[in-house]
């Protein structure tokens, strides 16, 4: 069988002509599939040729010496033949493919897949997916928690991502990640890229091969800027701060998110600019022992719980891992389809808290280590449960809130409007 997207026939069917086409060949040579081939790894190459008339062109009239697949494309002619894409069952076109086996050429049926109309048959009804569709989402870190967002977000229809990370996929990586073994070595940008483009090949997929920091700081409020949606899936403090400054300077929503030591829980926070806690102010909530402690080394984040301490190369089961992922999906969606009629919308009032927290455990050593069983009961705090929790944007907070007026007011410092003014436009500096 030869697989052929309709996309390829949209595009040069109008015109007719030959064109160049590889094909992965997979089964011991039972499909060639043009669909997902984005470089020449692991495939052969093709020929598909386009006829507005004659129907009696020969396999041998065409393509190049090296062809391994040749297809015949012959229209009937049409004003309406764009619409009416080949092969399928209201077709105006006729296929014939053929196949050299053995030094043949061999008949071979083909299978025309009007991919743009099939991918989003799975979510139709759901939400319109022109929403999604539009929308674009800055994804710095692709670790296990972050790849797995990227993908799902596309799955779910989004249009546009822009995947920043400066890693590379190493051997330990593949069994929490959705990179392989065959991807050791390679930049995980790519990586996640080839993935949804074998998900979605019309999703717009931005790479940075960069870690976030303050050298990169105009890069990323730039891409910032570009977004509906920022999650962050970076491992370092440094990251977080410098996220959560862009975010509320550029007034856009962020996510940030990680996972405690070993996994035994994860955690996120939903910033929204213009109320609730930033990044900043959780800091600032933490005890001054916690606040002080960097994100690494790992014994130092031993004992923390309510904290941001994760420790991204701690071990840490896959499906411990999970129920992070699928919750910042959750909530992405949530904001990106905000406004609009969906089936949804009932999770508004659901999702409504700035930090959620998740145990997979009781771990030992910790603060839910005392905590009821599960058992059967739904009564008080116990794992494998979201918790929602409330928590305040502090006034004195120097990005979110106005620290000027909060410090001068605790001290007792009377102040101008000048020294607020001044005090705003170095903010997002
Ligand atoms: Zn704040």
């Amino acid at each position: 069988m030869i697989v052929l997207a309709d996309d390829v026939v949209a595009r040069h069917g109008e015109r007719g002509g030959i064109f160049a086409l590889r094909f992965r060949c997979m089964d011991d040579g039972d499909v060639h599939s043009s669909i997902g081939a984005e470089d020449s790894t692991g495939t052969v190459p093709g020929t598909v040729c386009f006829s507005r008339g004659p129907n009696d062109i020969r396999v041998m009239e065409f393509g190049s010496p090296d062809d391994r697949v040749r297809v015949v494309v012959v229209s009937s002619g049409g004003p309406d033949d764009r619409v009416a894409v080949a092969g399928g069952a209201h077709g105006r076109w006729n296929t014939t493919g053929y196949v050299r086996r053995d030094g043949r050429w061999e008949a071979d049926s083909v299978h025309v897949v009007e991919m743009s109309r099939e991918l989003s048959a799975r979510t139709r009804g759901l939400f319109e997916t022109i929403v999604l569709a539009n929308k674009c989402v800055f994804i710095p870190g692709l670790g296990s928690v972050g790849s797995t967002v990227a993908l799902e977000l596309i799955k779910a229809g989004v249009g546009h991502e822009l995947l920043m990370d400066y890693d590379r996929v190493e051997t330990g990586n593949v069994v929490r990640h959705l990179a392989g073994l065959h991807d050791v070595g390679r930049r995980k940008t790519l990586v996640i890229r080839d993935a949804i483009r074998d998900k979605n090949p019309g999703a717009i997929i931005e790479t940075f091969d960069r870690r976030v920091g303050w050298d990169t700081k105009d890069l990323v409020d730039r891409l910032v800027r570009q977004s509906d949606l920022v999650i962050c899936a970076a491992d370092t403090r440094e990251a977080r701060l410098i996220l959560n400054r862009a975010c509320i300077k550029n007034c856009k929503p962020l996510l940030v998110l990680g996972a405690f030591r070993r996994a035994y829980g994860g955690q996120i926070l939903v910033v929204h600019p213009e109320s609730g806690p930033c990044y900043q102010c959780f800091l600032m909530n933490l005890s001054h022992d916690e606040r002080e402690r960097p994100a690494r080394p790992v014994e130092w984040t031993e004992p923390v719980a309510y904290s941001d301490g994760p420790v991204p190369i701690e071990p840490g089961l896959s499906n411990d891992i999970a129920p992070i992922s699928q919750m910042v999906v959750k909530l992405s969606l949530q904001h990106l389809l905000r406004g609009h009629p969906t089936t949804l919308r009932s999770l508004d009032e659901d999702l409504v808290a700035p930090w959620y927290l998740w145990l997979n455990r009781r771990e030992a050593q910790t603060c839910y280590e005392q905590l009821e069983p599960l058992g059967f009961g739904t009564n008080g705090m116990c794992i494998l449960r979201w918790y929602g929790i409330a928590m305040q944007r502090n006034p004195a907070c120097p990005v979110c809130g106005n620290y000027v007026i909060a410090a001068s007011q605790a001290e007792g410092v009377a102040i101008d409007q000048s020294d607020v003014d001044v005090y705003a436009s170095n903010k997002g500096v």
